[in-house]
């Protein structure tokens, strides 16, 4: 299949080809920016990996690699790291049995009208509720983990500054008051919500896929709560249950992948 032709999806789901995407591109593409990497940088990347080989909901043989890599840089007690090193780490030229991340990046639902809408942001975003997610799924024991591990990934790597900018002064305001699992899912589904509002209409929203305050009406009824003095308001519980099935390791489609 070539990138430029349409995948049919289901618009209301989540697609593991989106996830193994995102980390296709998160680190063989975004994190080859950085041909060495150390310092504050270095805490990042290991605490990036650390999340995903907890976390990520994969296949078998995905979770393999991602351990892999994990206990391969918790090993390395070098004060810096080249990324080609990383790189062979990923591509397991050490040859752990049943461990490999796919090449390539395959779009489903985060697919774009165009080439320059959605796809990895879109991707990013995804992966970044599912761990949210997962990590309460998981029984994590910190709240801030996730959220912080995150943070620092968008703030030290993500390619697109202005997010990064973005995020992070929404980071500061708010990210150390999540106190539980289910607070961290919340307080991720806002400041999605608030990115929403303040890029609705802008250019770089793609035509087809408008940006709204998710979920719609259509896809969490329950979610939305009646009208206090004309103001919306959310059915809070209601969501909670909402992004646990939405983003819940059993509910994501396998289809399109290798
Ligand atoms: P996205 O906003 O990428 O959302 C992906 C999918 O998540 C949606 O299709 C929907 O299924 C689901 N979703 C939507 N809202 C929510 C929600 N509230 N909670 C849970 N799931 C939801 N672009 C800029 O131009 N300026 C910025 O400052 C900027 N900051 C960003 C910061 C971060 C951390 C990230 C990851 C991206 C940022 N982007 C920014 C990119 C932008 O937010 C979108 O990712 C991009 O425009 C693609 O939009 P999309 O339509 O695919 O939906």
């Amino acid at each position: 299949t070539t990138e430029d032709q349409w995948r049919p999806f289901n618009g209301s789901r989540v697609y593991m080809a989106d996830l193994e995407s995102t980390l296709h591109y998160s680190l063989r593409l975004e994190l080859a920016a950085h041909p060495v990497i150390k310092g504050e940088a270095l805490i990042t990347l290991q605490r990036y990996i650390s999340v995903l080989a907890k976390y990520f909901p994969g296949r078998p043989v995905v979770r393999n690699l991602l351990k892999s890599v994990d206990t391969w840089l918790k090993g390395q007690n070098d004060t810096e790291l080249s990324y080609s090193s990383l790189r062979d780490a990923l591509d397991n030229t050490a040859e752990v049995p049943n461990a490999a991340l796919p090449e390539g990046v395959r779009w489903v639902g985060c697919q774009g009208s165009k080439p320059h809408f959605r796809r990895y942001p879109c991707g990013m975003w995804t992966l970044f509720h599912v761990l949210t997610v997962q990590a309460e799924e998981a029984a994590g024991k910190d709240p801030q983990e996730v959220l912080q591990a995150m943070r620092s990934y968008v703030h030290s790597f993500f390619g697109c500054q202005a997010c990064a900018t973005h995020f992070e002064n929404m980071a500061k305001d708010s990210m150390s008051h999540v106190g539980t699992l289910s607070t961290a899912m919340l307080w991720l589904w806002s400041r999605h919500n608030h990115v929403n509002n303040r890029l609705a209409g802008a250019l770089s929203e793609d035509p087809h896929f408008p940006k709204i305050q998710w979920p719609s009406p259509e896809l969490c009824p329950s979610c939305h709560g009646v009208k206090k003095s004309g103001e919306h308001t959310w059915n809070q519980e209601e969501l909670l249950t909402f992004l646990r099935s939405h983003f819940s390791s059993e509910h994501l489609l396998s289809d399109y992948l290798e």
